[in-house]
């Protein structure tokens, strides 16, 4: 059976197909662009929302799968959290969005604090649903460093290094990253649905 990604963004498209050793098509290919409106309450629930709404309007069955991810600030209650794409407003650039999270943790008085990176990775097929969780726990702190990686990365200690994901080799964070953590999960998964 097909595998299909509830997502048209490159980067995605690239870990998931490396780590999962198998070829995965856009939903684009098939479909063309949907607008696919988030509106869950939690990681899960969003990821589901996106794999669901992409199985529904298939012409034919396959596996599809979907992710939802972002990151945690204990000194900000959490947040930005499921916002985490649209902390600074819908449509906001990921330089915007960093940028409000050091204008928040420097409004707060603080320049480091606890944080997580949390992704939730859903599987929707004609055997059922799935999702499951990764998490890479570190700190933030308010001067962003390094250009690799992408959104918080920049300000996103992780427990055990002292740089940031910004400094970082890509190949560090391809280890140890919540993402790749819930992609290990998924894909003993995704295998037993492909032999199903
Ligand atoms: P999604 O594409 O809806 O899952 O949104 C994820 C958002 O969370 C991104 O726009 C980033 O702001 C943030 N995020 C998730 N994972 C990472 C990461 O690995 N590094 C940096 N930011 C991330």
């Amino acid at each position: 059976m097909e595998l299909i990604l509830a997502s048209n963004n490159p980067g995605k498209i690239k870990e998931f197909s490396e780590l999962l050793s198998t070829k995965v098509i856009p939903y684009k290919e098939l479909l063309g662009e949907i607008e696919i409106e988030e509106n869950g309450s939690s990681f899960a629930e969003n990821a589901l929302i996106k794999a669901k709404t992409i199985y529904e309007k298939l012409p034919q069955k396959a596996i599809v799968i979907a992710d939802d991810s972002g990151i945690s600030i204990k000194a900000l209650n959490f947040q930005p959290g499921i916002f985490s794409a649209r902390f600074a407003g819908v449509g906001a650039s990921d330089k915007e969005n960093l940028q409000k999270a050091i204008d928040e943790l420097k409004a707060k008085g603080v320049n480091t604090s606890p944080a997580f990176y949390t992704a939730a990775i859903a599987v929707v097929s004609p055997f059922g649903e799935y999702v499951v969780h990764g998490w890479m726990h570190g700190k933030v702190i308010t001067t962003p460093k390094g250009n690799k990686g992408f959104g918080y990365d920049p300000i996103f200690i992780p427990e055990s290094f002292d740089k940031t994901l910004g400094e970082l080799d890509s190949s560090i964070k391809a280890a140890i990253s919540h993402r790749a953590k819930a992609l290990n999960l998924a894909k003993p998964i995704i295998e037993m649905l492909q032999k199903s």
